[in-house]
């Protein structure tokens, strides 16, 4: 029954599930979408927008395989409350290949680590949004933790995207970071400034032996000229 891939099956399994449970009057389904576009709704759409899903990516074409904690995934969800259906279309957010760089996208799965949790996001979301209730507390993902990796934008398809899914912990990071430069840009100018002084009082004591040496000059040549 399920011809797409196994993430895509996991995904669906796992929503209709916790659906069944959640809203059990109500029929809904998990359409996968890779056109979908962030704030591109339809009238009556909500959105909701997974910035930190932790997943583990692997590349068909060099089997290179790396865990990555900044996969956006995009939800667009629709209630229509007469005939009690409702739809979510998703899509996960690619990444290039960090080893070989190619644009294999669409091979690069994510695997089934943490969509239970997920999934509980999506539906307190739905809950609150579609259904205007308390949706209760969001689950707050591993990948939440600051991890090792920086996170690689060039490689990212949401970050090429314009979507912006920065923490602000790396954003503090990275303004760190700025004022090091700064710092470290400011101390060889103090040690040039210092360089110059040295340099000045130098060129002063020369000035002023220069100076001596010019008057007894004179004085010897005057007293050699009485001679
Ligand atoms: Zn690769
Ligand atoms: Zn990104």
């Amino acid at each position: 029954m399920c011809t797409t891939s196994l993430t895509t099956c996991e995904w669906k399994k796992v929503f209709y599930e916790k659906m069944e449970v959640a809203k059990p009057a109500d029929s809904w389904e998990l359409i996968m979408d890779p056109n979908l576009k962030l704030n591109e709704l339809a009238p009556g759409w909500k959105q909701y927008l997974e910035q930190h899903a932790s997943g583990r990516f692997h590349c068909s074409w060099c089997w290179h395989t790396w865990q990555s904690t900044h996969v956006v995934i995009l939800f667009h969800m629709y209630l229509d409350r007469e005939q009690r259906a409702g739809s979510v279309r998703m899509r996960v957010f690619k990444q290039l290949c960090h080893e070989c760089g190619t644009a294999r996208l669409d091979e690069s799965s994510m695997l089934e680590e943490n969509i239970e949790s997920l999934v509980d996001n999506l539906i307190t979301s739905l809950r609150e949004q579609c259904y205007e209730e308390d949706g209760g507390q969001y689950r707050i993902h591993v990948a939440s933790r600051p991890d090792a990796g920086p996170h690689r934008s060039e490689f990212c398809e949401a970050c090429q995207e314009g979507v912006v899914h920065w923490k602000p912990s790396e954003k503090l990071l990275e303004e760190e970071a700025t004022s090091c430069t700064f710092s470290g840009a400011s101390k060889p100018s103090a040690q040039e400034g210092s360089g110059y002084s040295f340099f000045s009082l130098r060129w002063c004591l020369f000035g002023a032996a220069l100076c001596l040496l010019i008057v007894y000059l004179q004085f010897s040549f005057r007293s050699s000229a009485f001679l």
